[in-house]
């Protein structure tokens, strides 16, 4: 059989966008995935759905896999002809055990590469503004790990040499020793007034840094507890932070928003808030499904070319139509000559990756506007047109272009089910104050919100809902509720705006 090959992928330090393009192209391929704890999950949703995903971190309910246990189950899976990812945090070949892997590979004679990673000192230094050299203040940095393999004892690192260094210091897993750390350095020579900073969770919503000096720093992560995984950063480049901090400083930093769309529709939203710094919770309320019976889709999508006009309303509604359209082995040419109108920037953006190119796009998502439209965009009376959407859509739409002589076919594309799980664990997390904010997205999203989620709660609480538009707001309405803030363009990115200012002005 073929061998196939061990891949020592670096996963980056924490934030699922700073891996390597390579190392991404290998998660999506991969036969196996072997990942640590300090991996961001969400990586792992790239793999591919037959991938095999095994978890070899500690685990407090499981038994933790020994070294040499890796290294085994690595050689034999690659032996047996799999692509085997092992994806580590950081940089494989940085305190990751990387090179007693490729060691293992290499002597068990199966194919292997490495895929560099940014390592969490570069990374965790980059986001508390500290550039980890200078060229006026430090020459050089060194990696140094905190935590010595306890067989050889933490005394192995030369403290004379580390505290004659006059560049940038860097102690990976160092929280544990700090003490001890800071004063060997101080014993050795080193001045106690040199600047220091430790940063947990650095590139994360999560980060925090403290900064003192080489005398105060243990003190303070004890006071404060700072807790592993974290960096320790020592040297004169530390005091750039007070003109460097930027990532800290943005906005939605280390705010906790919650996302209540459908999780096949909110990936783009959560990630834009995570850029902004948001540490995102995510209650859909809802779920997208196919439709109970499919068949109408299918024959409405097959002879779609025979329609006048084909409304679309969602990028579920486009999603569902294309599916349906591909299961049945035909492409958009079904379409023929059949106008297409676009219902919001998002459906317009789902219709031109399927190759089509909307022939109306009404400017908001009224039903008066739309209507008007589509008359304007050339439809007539008598044209038959066709709305794909979803089991809950209200008739205003159909009953405003059968008002203009329009003959409607309407055909369920796919169903919104409820879904109130986790619904109780938000609740109690908004009542306690742990939440900053609520996004709403649409009307019916504030309605499924609101099937599972007390609106007193939401009421008395310091949370700030946040509304896409009028339509929105006007449902929360319906529930007593106002929202903090409302998007004048009425998109994902006005929302973020919105939510933006506020925060900037203090709210
Ligand atoms: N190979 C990894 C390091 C593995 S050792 C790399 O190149 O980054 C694990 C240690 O890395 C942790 O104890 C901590 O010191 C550090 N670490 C990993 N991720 C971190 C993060 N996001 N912020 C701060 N330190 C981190």
């Amino acid at each position: 059989m073929n061998k196939g090959t061990i891949y020592l992928v670096g996963a980056g330090p924490g934030d699922p966008e700073l891996i390597t393009v390579r190392g991404r192209r290998l998660i999506e391929r991969a036969d196996v995935i072997v990942y640590d704890r300090l991996v961001p999950t969400r990586l792992l949703d790239a793999a591919g759905k037959d991938a095999e995903l095994i978890y070899v971190g500690k685990s407090p309910e499981r038994h933790t896999l020994s070294q040499a246990e890796i290294n085994e189950l690595l050689v034999s899976r690659a032996s047996e002809g799999a692509k085997v990812v092992r994806l580590k945090g950081g940089d494989p070949f940085i305190f990751g055990r990387g090179g007693e892997e490729a060691l293992a590979a290499a002597e068990a004679n199966v194919p292997f590469e490495v895929v560099p990673g940014v390592t969490a000192a570069v990374a965790a230094a980059a986001c508390a503004g500290i550039p980890v050299t200078h060229r006026k203040i430090a020459s050089e940095i060194t990696f140094v790990t905190g935590h010595e393999d306890p067989e050889k004892g933490f005394s192995q690192l030369d403290f004379a040499s580390l505290a004659s260094r006059r560049g940038t210091l860097a102690f990976y897993m160092g929280v544990g020793n700090l003490e001890s750390i800071c004063r060997s350095l101080i014993e050795n020579g080193m001045a106690v007034d040199t600047p220091a900073a430790a940063i947990q969770q650095g590139a994360t919503p999560w980060q925090r840094t403290i900064t003192g000096t080489l005398e105060t720093l243990a003190g303070q992560v004890r006071d404060e507890k700072l807790h592993p995984p974290a960096i320790v950063i020592i040297g004169r480049v530390v005091s750039l932070r007070d003109r460097l901090r930027w990532f800290e400083d943005r906005p939605l930093f280390a705010r906790y928003v919650l996302v209540t769309r459908a999780r096949s529709q909110s990936a783009s939203l959560v990630e834009r808030l995570e850029r902004l710094g948001a540490r995102v919770v995510q209650m859909p309320a809802i779920r997208i499904e196919p439709p109970d019976d499919p068949e109408p889709l299918t024959q409405a999508a097959i002879r779609a070319g025979r329609y006048d006009w084909i409304v679309f309303t969602s990028v579920n509604g486009v999603n569902a139509f294309f599916g349906t359209l591909g299961r049945t082995g035909a492409d958009a040419r079904s379409l023929g000559n059949a106008r297409v109108c676009a219902i919001g920037p998002a459906t317009a953006e789902r219709l031109e990756r399927s190759g089509i190119r909307p022939d109306a796009q009404p400017a908001r998502a009224l039903t008066a506007e739309i209507a008007a439209a589509l008359e304007a965009a050339g439809m007539t009376s008598g044209d038959s047109v066709l709305c794909p959407r979803a089991d809950i859509a209200p008739p205003d739409l159909p009953d405003a272009l059968k008002a203009k002589g329009a003959v409607v076919e309407e055909v369920i594309a796919y169903r919104t089910v409820p879904d109130g799980s986790g619904a109780a664990e938000v609740q109690r997390r908004i009542e306690a104050g742990e939440i900053d904010w609520i996004t709403f997205t649409s009307a019916s999203t504030v309605r499924n919100f609101f099937s599972f989620v007390d609106p007193a709660v939401v009421s008395r609480a310091l949370v700030k809902p946040a509304s896409i538009g009028p339509v929105t707001s006007a449902a929360l309405g319906e529930f007593g509720l106002s929202p903090a803030v409302e998007a004048k363009s009425h998109t994902i990115g006005g929302l973020l705006d919105a939510m933006m200012n506020a925060a900037v002005r203090g709210h």
